[in-house]
């Protein structure tokens, strides 16, 4: 099993990412899985400045899953966030999204910054965004319509 990761976001905020977590987003770039992107949302608590994801979902039926583009239709997502509101007592929710990309160092597209910006101007809170690729993650927070990557810190 890989090591939980710490992210930074500057020199005072960090994003937790459990090795759980990474492994099943991973599990989505190898054999028939990867032939189609995959994604879905990241569910975690804010900590003061700092993230703590503690799980994601992962594609669902409605979902539109294609080579080059994930499109996370199914409302089951947005249910799962619902769900652990309520059975966290309210701290946890929506933290942000992942998806899959079939190359081994993955880039956002220009379609998956507009769609990151458009989802921080919904959100009053820094939002994070994932993309799973087969030899490495990339990794970012957004707020306001400000995309940034944050890198691993160990
Ligand atoms: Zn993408």
């Amino acid at each position: 099993m890989q090591p939980d990761m710490i992210y930074a976001m500057g020199p005072k905020a960090y994003v937790l990412l459990p090795a759980r977590v990474l492994a099943i987003m991973q599990s989505f770039v190898v054999g028939d899985e990867g032939q189609r992107e995959a994604g879905g949302i990241l569910i975690g608590s804010h900590r003061g400045d700092h993230i703590e994801i503690k799980d994601c979902t992962v594609p669902l039926r409605s979902d539109v899953r294609k080579r080059f583009l994930f499109d996370r239709k199914d409302r089951g997502h947005q249910k799962a966030a619902m769900t652990a509101w309520n059975s966290s007592g309210g701290t946890e929710t929506f933290v942000g999204e992942w998806h899959s990309h079939p190359e081994d160092y993955p880039r956002p597209s220009s379609l998956d910054r507009s769609t990151w910006r458009d989802i921080t101007m919904r959100e009053n809170r820094k939002v994070i965004f994932m993309i799973v690729g087969r030899k490495e993650l990339w990794a970012g927070w957004g707020k306001t319509g400000v995309i940034e990557p944050i890198y691993p810190v160990i």
